[in-house]
C-alpha cells in the first residue's frame, strides 16, 4: 500500500481515520512522525489527544481480539501490508507509531501549558476541572482568576 503523503510503498501504513468525515488517510511511519501536527491551541490539542487515545484503545481491543483468535491456531504472519486487515492497525508497529504520536502530543501539551500566560492557563485548568466535575478545584481556580483580574485593574 502506498503512503498518501510521500507516495512511497511502505512496509507499515497506518490508516488515520477522521472520525467526523470517516475519510481515511494512509500514512507511512516516517510521514506520521514528521506530520505530528504542531498545535498551538490547547483545545485543539486536547481534541487530537482524545482521537489518538481512542485509536490506541481500539487498537488494544483489536489486538486482544486477534490474539484470542490466534490461540491454538497458527501464527498469522502472512497478514502483511496490502491485505484488507492491515488497513486498520493490526501490526505491532502501527500500534507503536500511534503510541509515539500520543506521547508527542502529550509533550506538546506540556510545553504549551508551561508557555501559556498564567490567566490563560488558569482558564484552561478551570475548564478541565469543570469537565471532570472537580468542583472544589474549579472554585479554587476561579478565585485565583478573580484575584488576577482584580490585580490588573
Ligand atoms: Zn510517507
Amino acid at each position: 500500500m502506498k503512503c498518501d503523503i510521500c507516495g512511497k510503498d511502505a512496509a507499515t501504513i497506518i490508516a488515520m481515520v477522521n472520525m467526523a468525515t470517516k475519510d481515511a488517510q494512509h500514512v507511512c511511519d516516517d510521514c506520521l512522525i514528521d506530520n505530528t501536527p504542531q498545535i498551538n491551541d490547547i483545545t485543539e490539542l486536547d481534541k487530537n489527544i482524545d482521537i489518538v487515545q481512542s485509536t490506541l484503545k481500539d487498537m488494544e481491543e483489536l489486538q486482544k481480539l486477534l490474539s484470542e483468535n490466534k490461540e491454538g491456531g497458527k501464527e498469522n504472519e502472512e497478514t502483511g501490508p496490502g491485505s484488507d486487515s492491515d488497513m486498520f492497525f493490526t501490526s505491532e508497529n502501527a500500534y507503536k507509531m500511534v503510541k509515539k504520536t500520543c506521547d508527542n502530543l502529550a509533550i506538546q501539551k506540556l510545553q504549551l501549558l508551561t508557555s501559556m500566560p498564567e490567566p490563560d492557563r488558569l482558564k484552561y485548568e478551570l475548564k478541565v476541572a469543570i469537565d471532570t466535575e472537580n468542583y472544589e478545584k474549579a472554585a479554587e481556580l476561579r478565585d485565583k482568576i478573580n484575584a488576577l483580574n482584580s490585580n490588573e485593574s
